[in-house]
């Protein structure tokens, strides 16, 4: 405890399922690292970089649905009684995350932005 008073928190607010898909279903391009998701973002011609042509992808070792769900439990049990506390003290902002990510970044951006609080 550093002593330092929290005056914000600001909880994302994510369906899991909708989370695990999200980032279980992501994968790059080999060659030139391009992203890409199996739902929001496959490449034109499957198979196949926009970018680059390559034909090559690789997906993260730790982006399986089983990491992502372990990291998601680790989530809720470290943090959920963190955002019951901050939401006690009336501190506690909350964002909905399955909204389009650049409204998510809007929405955040209004909260962290020194001087607009
Ligand atoms: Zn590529």
């Amino acid at each position: 405890e550093t002593g330092q008073q929290v005056t914000a928190a600001i909880s994302l607010e994510v369906d899991d399922a909708a989370m695990v898909a999200r980032v279980a279903c992501r994968f790059t391009c080999a060659a030139c690292g391009e992203g890409y998701h199996d739902d929001f973002k496959p490449p034109a011609i499957a198979g196949r970089c926009d970018r680059c042509g390559g034909a090559a992808f690789t997906r993260r070792a730790d982006d399986t649905a089983e990491t992502v769900a372990a990291r998601l439990a680790a989530y809720h049990a470290q943090t959920a009684p963190l955002i019951a506390h901050y939401r006690r003290r009336g501190v506690l902002e909350t964002i909905d995350a399955m909204q389009p990510i650049d409204v998510v970044a809007d929405n955040l951006g209004r909260i962290v932005v020194p001087g607009t609080a």
